[in-house]
């Protein structure tokens, strides 16, 4: 009796911070090896005793990196206590605060020995941007930290199509590609899958495997396209049959540069009368914004609302 009442009461007064705590901790990565993947991906493996308490979620899995400073080695952290890392971590001085960074966990597994290994895809898309230029230079023993899943359900895991869903359609630029592929790798048969994925690069056109019936479009970007991008996407989007896809039935993923995902779920929205609670819509990132613009932005209220209810 007393034990239930203490359960209940316990489950009762969780909140979300509690459940974060719960869900994410830091880990200390190492860096195993390297490996070029397509024209603009550089595959990063990752070990670490840490690791043995990750739980990816798989699918859209994201986390969050905290990269050194070029001239610095490994990532310290003077506090890694759910309480007091953060005002810790901000109050470094400039030229020593590790960037934070959200990425994807491309693929979690064990190797042969037992230990555990995490992939992460990084784009590489210029020297003069932290975390490229970090990937740009990672080598074999390099340490950084991260903010990851202890749990496999956690609410960093943003892709979450219904059983019945009978239609997926997908969007991913390239910085998307590997939750995409994750996505698509964990899908059973038996889902029909339309998806535009948008490369700066022919040889970004990665093989994507997945047991769903699966078309796939390919747009590579011309150089220096800008804000144009959306109309390629849209206009492919426009070309493509979705059969079924205003009768409840259709889901839609819809991820990468911010503007050109929220043109995508105008168009899926507005002109082909998908309901807006079916769109899983994230902008990974913003042209001419880096992540700590985009952070200041949410944390001050100002940012774009990725509610599915939110206006279009
Ligand atoms: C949930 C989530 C998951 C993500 N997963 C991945 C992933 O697996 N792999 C991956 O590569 N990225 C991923 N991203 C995107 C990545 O976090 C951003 O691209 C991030 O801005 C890169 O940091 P940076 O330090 O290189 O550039 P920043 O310092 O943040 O930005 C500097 C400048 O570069 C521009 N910029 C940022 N990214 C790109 C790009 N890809 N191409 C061209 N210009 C760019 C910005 O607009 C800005 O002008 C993810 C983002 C989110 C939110």
């Amino acid at each position: 009796m007393t034990t239930s009442t203490t359960t209940a009461t316990t489950t009762s007064t969780t909140t979300d911070a509690d459940r974060a705590a719960l869900h994410f901790g830091f880990f200390e990565l190492e860096v195993l090896r390297t490996r070029r993947v397509g024209h603009s991906f550089l595959r990063v493996t990752f070990g670490g005793e840490s690791l043995a308490d990750f739980r990816s979620g798989g699918r859209d899995q994201s986390l969050s990196l905290f990269l050194p400073q070029p001239h610095v080695e490994h990532t310290v952290l003077p506090s890694t206590d759910e309480d007091t890392w953060f005002a810790a971590w901000r109050g470094m001085p400039a030229d020593e605060m590790p960037v934070m960074r959200s990425y994807t966990v491309r693929e979690q597994r064990t190797a042969p020995g037992g230990a555990v290994e995490v992939d992460i895809d990084f784009v590489l898309h210029g020297d003069s941007s932290p975390a490229s230029n970090w990937a740009g230079r990672a080598r074999e023993g390099s340490r950084i930290m991260a903010i990851g899943p202890r749990v496999a359900a956690n609410k960093s895991v943003r892709f979450q199509v219904r059983p019945d869903a009978d239609l997926l359609v997908m969007y991913a630029d390239e910085t998307a590609l590997p939750a995409a592929a994750a996505i698509l790798a964990a899908l059973p048969a038996g889902h029909r899958v339309r998806a535009v994925f948008e490369v700066p690069h022919e040889d970004d056109r990665l093989a994507l495997e997945t047991a769903a019936e699966a078309e796939f479009t390919w747009l590579v970007r011309d150089p220096g396209t800008g804000a144009a991008r959306a109309d390629a996407v849209v206009g492919a989007l426009r070309a493509a049959e979705l059969p079924g896809i205003a009768d409840g039935s259709a889901y839609a993923w819809l991820a990468g540069e911010a503007g050109t995902v929220r043109a995508a779920r105008r168009h899926l929205v507005q002109e082909r009368a998908l309901d807006r609670r079916a769109v899983r819509f994230t902008g990974y990132w913003r042209l001419g914004a880096s992540e700590e613009e985009l952070l200041a932005e949410a944390y001050s209220g100002r940012a774009p609302s990725e509610d599915p209810e939110s206006a279009l």
